[in-house]
């Protein structure tokens, strides 16, 4: 059995929450490889690591004295070794990152080095090998990860490795220089060390136990979720839904290893299983709700435009065209429905109508804006009857008016679009009639 742990920054904020890291580390000596974020937030109004990093790297990059970003950002970890009362210190690390942000500041060098300076004490504290990430974790030229290259050299580092350290967020970029993943993105590299060792787990650590059904600022105190597929999340994830880095679904996800998100602060929640497949039984039908705003409709007609072989294609082309992403595009006869975010969507709205005219000659193009989108998602919904009637009856009882529904062909998930306005009451609504 083989564990990796990964510990967000809210995890690893101070001294304290260190020692609460080593002994759920020590509590279980499966859990053998670990990947640290840099230290969070510590109270609410504090500020990340990262962004004090991010600041240094602006500072630098505006060729201004940057001593005291530097100071602020080691007293933080200065505070942390001493906490631990470790026999150790950063000060030659800071010399040299003070050194080479000065010569040539690098926005990905800086940010990367909050998860390095943090990975060198989680080390010295839990008395096992550090590896560079930028050693082990590779970019192609497109800037994503070179799976091939990274699967192979750091599995082959793990194997001469029984325990290690291996912090979160980057890795060498094909240009020879460290580069990061978007924020967030230690959980990525947790996903990737995962599949590398062949994990039996990849425990998730942070300040939540687990996925709510729900975003607790719309219901008060949701449930927890349990048990959720890797497809749920994606949907959920994908709908605004936020506790994990998307993408650090994709590398377990393929190995078949489960994800456990664990809170740091309550280390005895079982916390949520995030898994490919299970036959666990279900608390409800439904797993989760999320959603987000300001989308738009783009609502076309045209007489008898189901027998027009190449009309999708072409009103597609009109976005295409326009560098649009479509999300929804529920169909009807002799209509047609484009669901597109409205922030890549308004700005070149004239020229898109125009594009379709051009390309299918409609009888009308209309556009409304002000939509939000509901996926109500649950693997359940295959195997129960009436879902989405009993949304549609939540909906109409709290007088609130449906503007658009998409089921995807899976049975995993039922879109419904809704006013701006009518957002949270929605959720509200549905949430109450599934969740008792
Ligand atoms: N420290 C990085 C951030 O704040 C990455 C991470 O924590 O996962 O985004």
């Amino acid at each position: 059995m083989k564990k990796i742990v990964k510990f967000g920054g809210s995890s690893l904020a101070s001294a304290e929450q260190f020692k609460k890291v080593g002994a759920i580390i020590k509590a279980d000596d499966t859990r053998v490889y670990v990947v640290p974020s840099a230290p969070g937030k510590r109270f609410k109004e504090d500020t990340k690591v990262t962004d004090m990093l991010l600041h240094v790297y602006q500072t630098a990059a505006d060729g201004k004295n940057i001593d005291n970003e530097m100071a602020a950002i080691k007293a933080r970890y200065d505070e942390i070794i001493e906490g631990l009362e470790l026999d150790f210190s950063l000060d030659a690390e800071f010399e040299e990152i003070k050194a080479n942000l000065i010569a040539e500041p690098e926005v990905d060098y800086a940010a990367s080095r909050g998860e390095f300076l943090n990975g060198k004490i989680m080390a010295a504290y839990l008395g096992v090998p550090f590896i560079d990430a930028a050693e082990v974790i590779f970019f192609n030229e497109e800037g994503a990860l070179n799976t091939y290259k990274t699967d192979k050299i750091l599995a082959a580092r793990l194997a001469e490795c029984e325990r290690a350290v291996i912090p979160g967020f980057y890795g060498l970029g094909k240009n020879g220089k460290v580069k990061t993943f978007s924020r967030g993105g230690s959980d990525v590299t947790g996903s990737i060390v995962a599949r590398a060792a062949k994990a039996d787990v990849y425990e998730n650590w942070t300040d939540v136990s687990g996925f709510l059904i729900t975003d607790p600022r719309i219901v008060d105190n949701p449930k927890g979720i349990r048990y959720i597929t890797y497809r749920e999340l994606r949907e959920l994830s994908y709908m605004g839904a936020s506790v994990l880095h998307e993408d650090a679904i994709f590398p377990v996800r393929k190995a078949g290893i489960p994800i456990n998100i664990k809170n740091t602060n309550k280390p005895e929640d079982e916390g949520t299983w995030i898994v490919e497949s299970t036959g666990q039984k279900q608390d409800y039908v439904i797993t989760g709700i999320a959603g987000k705003k300001d989308f738009c409709t783009v609502f076309i007609t045209k007489a008898m435009m189901n027998a027009e072989i190449g009309f999708c294609r072409k009103v597609l082309q009109a976005f295409e065209e326009n560098e649009i992403s479509i999300e929804h595009m529920p169909s009807g006869i002799d209509t047609m429905t484009v669901v597109v975010h409205a922030d890549e969507f308004m700005n070149k709205e004239q020229s898109v109508v125009s594009a379709i005219h051009r390309l299918v000659e409609p009888d009308s193009v209309e556009i409304e804006s002000g939509l939000a989108l509901i996926a109500v998602v649950g693997r359940g919904m295959k195997s129960a009857s009436g879902t989405a009637s009993k949304v549609f009856t939540a909906l109409s009882n709290k007088g609130i008016n449906i503007r658009m529904i998409d089921q995807g062909s899976s049975e995993l998930n039922i879109i419904i679009g809704v006013k701006n306005s009518d957002f949270d009451n929605a959720i509200k609504a549905i949430y109450d009639t599934f969740i008792s």
